[in-house]
Parts: C-alpha cells; sequence; structure tokens
C-alpha cells in the first residue's frame, strides 16, 4: 500500500495551525485526498500512474501546457455530482483542520445543463463542511479562455439569470495567449453589473500582457467599490507584474488584491518567450496597448526565494494565498503558508495579514467579513499577548503539534 504524503503529514507546520488562514484559489474538481485519488486509479478513471504521489518529479511541469494535459488526464476522477460534493466538503474539512476559515474554490463552466447540478453538489458540499467544522467557503465561477469570449459571455448570462447562494465570483482561467484579456471585457461586465458578482480572474500568470489588459478589461467601477458591497476584485497570480514598476505601481495604486500560489510558481515553468523577457523590452497586448519593462525576471520555478511576493507586499498590494491546484502540485492551503515562511517569503505576522488581506478582499457579505475578521484580530491580539491558542479558531487540535 502506498504511504500518501498527505496521510503522512507528519511534520509539525512552520504555520501553526490555530493561526487563521484562507484559501483565495483552488480549482475543487480535482482537490482529491490522496486515498480518493488511488481509489479513482484503481478503478481506471486516470491513465496516471500512483506514482505520482510519491515521485515529486512528476509534479513539476516544463509549461503550462503539460501542467494542462496532465489536469486534462486527470478531469474526469471528479465527474459525477456526488464525487464533486464529496471532494468539496473533503477538501474544507481537510483545510479546517489546518486552520482555514474561509476558501473561495473556483469551479468551471462548460455547459449550462452540467453547470447547475454541479453547483448543486459543490454548494452540499459547502454547506455540509460548514455544519462540521465552521469553515465559510463561497464559489467563484470560472469561464475557461480556450473556449474563447463568447463562451465566457454565455457564462456569465446564465449567473446572472440564476443567481445561486454560494456563488458570489466570477473568473477566467487557462490559456492566456490563445487571445486577449480585453476580448472578456463584456464577460466581465455582464458578471459585475448584471450577475452582481465579485471578479477574481487569472491574470498574467504566464504573458504579462494579460496585465496590461486586465487594467481596462475589468469594469472601472470594480476598482472602487463600496465596504458594504459584498463584492471585490482580485488578480489570480498576476506574478509576472514584477517584471514593471509601473505595473506594480498601479496595482498597489488601485489596491489590487493578488492570489499567490506559491507551489503553482514553483512547479509549473514559464513559457520560452515569457522567460526570454529582459528590461527595456516592450510588451505589446494584441489589441496593441504598450508597456515598456523595467525588471528583470526572477527565476522562481523551483526556487521561491526568488519569488516576487515580499516585493508585492513592500509596494503596498494587498497580497493573499491559494493552493490553486492541490493534488497536481501536492498541496492545501495550510502547506501554502508553511511554504511562504520556508521560502523566507513572510512570517508569521505576515502570514495573518494575508489572511487579513483575504477576507477584506472575499465575495462575502458584510456579517459574514465582519465574523471572519473577529477571528483574525483575536489572534492577533493572543499572538502580541504572547497567548496563541494551540486550536484552530474552530476548536480543532492536534496531540503531536504541541508534544
Ligand atoms: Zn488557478
Amino acid at each position: 500500500m502506498i504511504q500518501s504524503p498527505a496521510a503522512a503529514s507528519d511534520k509539525v507546520p512552520l504555520v501553526p495551525i490555530s493561526l487563521p488562514k484562507a484559501e483565495m484559489h483552488v480549482h475543487i474538481g480535482l482537490a482529491l485526498s490522496h486515498e480518493v485519488f488511488l481509489r479513482r486509479i484503481q478503478k481506471g478513471r486516470t491513465p496516471i500512474k500512483p506514482d505520482f504521489l510519491i515521485d515529486r518529479s512528476l509534479r513539476y511541469y516544463d509549461d503550462l501546457a503539460q501542467h494542462h494535459a496532465t489536469y486534462e488526464q486527470m478531469r474526469h476522477i471528479t465527474r459525477t455530482p456526488s464525487e464533486l460534493a464529496q471532494v468539496t466538503q473533503d477538501y474544507l474539512e481537510r483545510i479546517a483542520r489546518e486552520g482555514a476559515i474561509y476558501a473561495e474554490i473556483s469551479s468551471s463552466f462548460r455547459d449550462a445543463k452540467n453547470f447547475d447540478a454541479m453547483t448543486d453538489a459543490i454548494e452540499e458540499g459547502i454547506r455540509c463542511a460548514r455544519a462540521n467544522t465552521g469553515i465559510e467557503a463561497r464559489i467563484v465561477v470560472t469561464a475557461i479562455r480556450n473556449m474563447g469570449a463568447p463562451h465566457a459571455e454565455a457564462a456569465a448570462r446564465h449567473l446572472a439569470k440564476r443567481p445561486r447562494a454560494f456563488v458570489t465570483g466570477f473568473g477566467m482561467v487557462a490559456e492566456e495567449n490563445l487571445d486577449a484579456f480585453g476580448d472578456y471585457a463584456r464577460a466581465l461586465n455582464i458578471a459585475w453589473h448584471e450577475a452582481g458578482l465579485g471578479l477574481a480572474p487569472h491574470v498574467a500568470e504566464q504573458y504579462v500582457h494579460n496585465a496590461i489588459d486586465f487594467l481596462t478589461a475589468v469594469p472601472a467601477e470594480a476598482f472602487r467599490v463600496d465596504q458594504d458591497d459584498p463584492r471585490r476584485l482580485r488578480a489570480g497570480h498576476a506574478t509576472l507584474i514584477h517584471l514593471s514598476s509601473d505595473l506594480i505601481a498601479t496595482f498597489a495604486e488601485r489596491r489590487i488584491c493578488i492570489e499567490v500560489c506559491l507551489s503553482a510558481n514553483k512547479r509549473i515553468n514559464l513559457p520560452a518567450d515569457t522567460r526570454a523577457l529582459r528590461p527595456g523590452d516592450t510588451v505589446t497586448t494584441p489589441g496593441g496597448r504598450t508597456q515598456r519593462l523595467d525588471l528583470p525576471l526572477r527565476t522562481y520555478f523551483k526556487n521561491l526565494h526568488q519569488h516576487p511576493l515580499q516585493a508585492f507586499v513592500a509596494a503596498g498590494i494587498p497580497v493573499c494565498l491559494g493552493s490553486d491546484n492541490p493534488l497536481l502540485q501536492n498541496t492545501n492551503i495550510g502547506k501554502e503558508n508553511s511554504l511562504a515562511v520556508k521560502s523566507e517569503l513572510t512570517d508569521l505576522a505576515g502570514a495573518l495579514m494575508m489572511t487579513e488581506n483575504a477576507i477584506r478582499y472575499a465575495n462575502v457579505d458584510m456579517m459574514t467579513r465582519l465574523a471572519l475578521m473577529q477571528k483574525v484580530d483575536l489572534y492577533r491580539t493572543a499572538l502580541r499577548a504572547k497567548q496563541a491558542p494551540s486550536a484552530t479558531a474552530h476548536g480543532y487540535q492536534r496531540a503531536f503539534d504541541t508534544i
């Protein structure tokens, strides 16, 4: 029997489970536990072999295409509504034991018929996990860029017609260089104005030109929301804005929250044309906008000490964390927090600040935001008084952490 790394997570985490955490970027369909994953392999539901769990080199990807190919080979391991409900509940309960008080989970829109049944399942998973652990969660519906802008508009229109209790955000995923981010302005506007959703699209994980278009494709109102408006604007990844001090300054000035996904950045290499960028180069968007780059590319693939997280924080950009693809990168939001500390990108106070940013930029109603923020405030007070608790905010304790 393979001893999976998740089952054997017997290390005391660098960020204690008592520190409240928020999972702000996770594709839920493949957030399976290793035990369930092995059962799916046994049933022939994926050509991926169990080695995947123990050979860490198999979880590094030379480019995003290779990552997506692995993703596609695995996609059908979560196929039915009950499987999706199970993975949602399991993952939320797992991260609640790591100290997570909130999660905003992504689910892709492929077609309307399938979408409604699958979203019912995710919502049921959220309800059950909340009842069992106290964790709050919401859903970001993501349009797949490979399916084009009209498909994203259809997704946003569907959400406008069929509002749902837990769907509070809209985003976009997948290939960043097949078309222009600007092509999605209409979809983003429908999502914001007609569906009443917050926005959290993937931006400039692989190609920096997406960040240039992002600033104009997003409805202007999203940059200046009232505090009692439940909607927020965040950018998924946005790591490549580190190439331009102008982009960094603009993101800081507009207080755009960035979802940093360290394991994804560590394990998925950048495309060759992005790796070739140098200070002095000018990047042009498909629509003709330009941005001169003035900062060197950081090589954080396999070396997170180079990651720009600290530079973003120092510039005043609100940063939160996400684990992106837990199974593909063998992670969860507890591990992402510890990884940030291990890579010397933050300390405990910084980790707590990232949770605070997450709650401030969560797509939730005001009462939920206040209740979540109270948990952060309480922990900060306890930390200052050197009386950090040994249990999570919801009272879960783990024997080996304290011995
Ligand atoms: Zn993602």
